[in-house]
């Protein structure tokens, strides 16, 4: 990820920390101010709308990999420098706009543009905070690596290849200049970013070699080719440099004095406001969390009774509950696809679900938008097993891509561990969640909305939250059939949104050993010894992330719950689902002030 000033934003394109949702930096049409004077816009709107445009160019300006992340390309050939110099640049552009927004009179805007107003607002307060109190720059040396934006600008089809090449070729004249200001940022790194930072870096070299290659594709001129030796060798030397810098730093870092991956509760309540937007506070989320918990192992013991003579015979029942459902679990895991069939079974599923959507009328769906299913980029993985990954706001029609970790050179234990995991009826609920109606739905239509600003800054918990949500929904229309199997499955995967809170808050804020984490996450979540290993990896790498699943998917059911009560007779799920993706990826707390608003007329 180039200079990532918010990662969390930045995320679409060159995220590593992905189901990423936040791989929804999405995509809209050209309008960069929104479609202006619809019908009933105030004068205060039309005003506002003049302020988004010159925002958003500013940003453009101030930002080159976050215009990028948009699908904006004018500017690909800069490499900013992850420098003092440019932080400081970008808090005194966040003071500014910050100020200019205070000029906009909130009470005159219509509900649209208020909350487009509040959103800017989110944005730059959150960038402030990054900059200036959360300073992953200083200990998180995975936040510098060329690879995202190089894949982006060879991969992504915004001007011919050969103009390609040659951005790509302007771009690695400050390679070196890159990695030496990172070095000078990193302060007091965590042991465990270092490390995965390390890692990390090979998919830095892979992309200058895929660039070697691009390029010798095309007639270069001689200029041009001077310029590409040179900078592939300079480009090499910096990345291999800054790697051995890591590596010299990694083994003078004492665990017991370095600092921690935890962030702790300060930090943390800071972050989660900052990025979920919840109309909860961390803790209040965490507490919901523990309820929900109990509520789904409650569930689960009922079916785990219904289905034990099918499944176990005659053995005799465990009076433990969560001994029961596991062993029930345990034994319909075995029900999987062999590693060769995964891509195949998961391209297979795609157009059953489609055709589940429409018989049944839950959602509008696009099918001219291709959606491709992918072995994961080398330089993103070691996160998660699966993500979507978007193409940028401004150019919708780009592939959206599948991404699913291969099992290269993984021991059989493991690749077994993980196809357990993903069993038959967990794999189809990965589907859901992923592609439809799940991210790649909720990107298409974000897509559609008249709301950059929203698809730019779109909320990571309603990202998450709304593929969570497309589970339940999906299995309350009956897809699986409605069988025993597939609901103890579904709330085996429910439960994981629900641990993933639990887990989050407890290793960051109380202090959770992995001993302990790994315990709680095969023994009250039901994973894998090979899903445990991978979230705890990704707990010590990220922090705040996994708590979107849980606190947007509870916002939204309890949104639509209200406008049930509310509307009795007339209320249309498919109806609910549509306005509620109209507004983009907004935070549900917006989403829900809207609705509501909408629903009294
Ligand atoms: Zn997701
Ligand atoms: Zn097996």
């Amino acid at each position: 990820m180039p200079i990532s000033f918010r990662p969390a934003l930045i995320a679409a394109l060159f995220s590593s920390v992905t189901c990423l949702g936040l791989s929804a930096t999405v995509g809209l049409t050209q309008a960069v101010a929104a479609p202006a004077s619809v019908a009933g816009s105030t004068r205060a709107d039309q005003q506002f709308v003049k302020t988004k445009a010159a925002f958003l160019q500013a940003l453009w300006q101030q930002d080159p990999d976050m215009a990028m992340a948009a699908g904006k390309y004018q500017d690909a050939n800069k490499l900013v420098l992850p420098d003092q110099a440019s932080r400081a640049a970008y808090v005194s552009f966040v003071d500014h706009w910050l100020a200019q927004l205070d000029k906009v009179n909130d009470e005159q805007l219509s509900a649209k543009e208020q909350t487009d107003l509040a959103l800017i607002r989110n944005y730059l307060k959150g960038s402030h905070w990054y900059l200036t109190q959360f300073r992953e720059f200083e200990w998180n040396p995975t936040q510098y690596n060329i690879a995202g934006s190089f894949d982006a600008i060879l991969n992504t089809d915004f001007a011919p290849k050969a103009k390609r090449v040659r951005v790509a070729i302007q771009r690695l004249q400050n390679v070196p200049a890159y990695y030496l200001a990172a070095k000078a940022s990193i302060k007091n790194p965590t042991p465990e970013h270092t490390r995965l930072a390390i890692k990390q870096s090979a998919g830095a070299i892979s992309v200058l070699a895929e660039l070697e290659k691009a390029a010798a594709a095309e007639k270069l001129d001689s200029k041009d080719k001077a310029a590409l030796d040179e900078g592939l060798k300079n480009a090499r030397a910096a990345v291999g440099d800054y790697v051995q810098f890591l590596e010299a730093l990694e083994k003078t870092l004492d665990p017991a004095t370095a600092r921690s991956f935890r962030i702790g509760k300060e930090l943390y309540e800071g972050k989660f406001a900052a990025d979920i937007q919840s109309s909860f506070s961390a803790e209040q989320a965490y507490q919901r969390a523990i309820k929900a918990k109990e509520e789904a192992h409650r569930n689960m013991e009922k079916l785990a009774d219904q289905l034990w003579d099918k499944t176990m015979g005659g053995q005799a029942k465990p009076a433990d509950g969560v001994k029961k459902i596991a062993m029930v679990i345990d034994k319909l895991s075995e029900n999987h696809v062999a590693a060769k069939d995964l891509y195949p079974e998961i391209r297979r599923q795609l157009p059953q679900l489609e055709k589940w959507i429409r018989e049944h009328d839950l959602v509008s769906l696009d099918l001219k938008k291709p959606l491709v299913v992918r072995e994961t980029p080398e330089y993103q993985r070691g996160v998660t097993v699966a993500s979507i990954e978007a193409p940028g706001i401004f150019r919708p029609n780009d592939k959206t891509y599948y991404n699913v970790t291969p099992f290269d050179g993984q021991p059989a234990e493991q690749v077994e561990s993980t196809l357990r995991e993903y069993n038959h009826w967990v794999l189809q609920v990965l589907n859901i969640h992923e592609a439809i109606p799940g991210h790649y739905t909720q990107l298409q239509h974000a897509n559609q909305s008249p709301s950059v600003i929203k698809t730019l800054f779109g909320n990571g918990a309603m990202v998450e939250g709304w593929a969570v949500y497309s589970e339940r929904m999906m299995l309350e229309s009956g897809y699986g059939g409605n069988t025993p199997e597939m609901w103890l499955m579904y709330y085996k995967w429910n439960l994981r949104a629900v641990c993933n809170t639990i887990l989050d808050y407890q290793v960051h804020v109380l202090g959770m050993t992995e001993a302990e984490a790994k315990d709680f996450l095969v023994n009250q979540a039901f994973q894998t010894k090979a899903e445990s290993d991978g979230k705890w990896l990704r707990v010590q790498y990220t922090s705040v992330q996994l708590t979107s699943y849980f606190s947007g998917y509870s916002e939204i059911l309890e949104l639509r719950e209200q406008l049930k009560k509310q509307q009795g007779d007339k209320f249309k799920l498919k109806q609910f689902h549509e306005q509620f993706l109209s507004y983009g990826s907004a935070p549900v707390g917006m989403i829900k002030k809207l609705m509501l608003k909408d629903a009294v007329k």
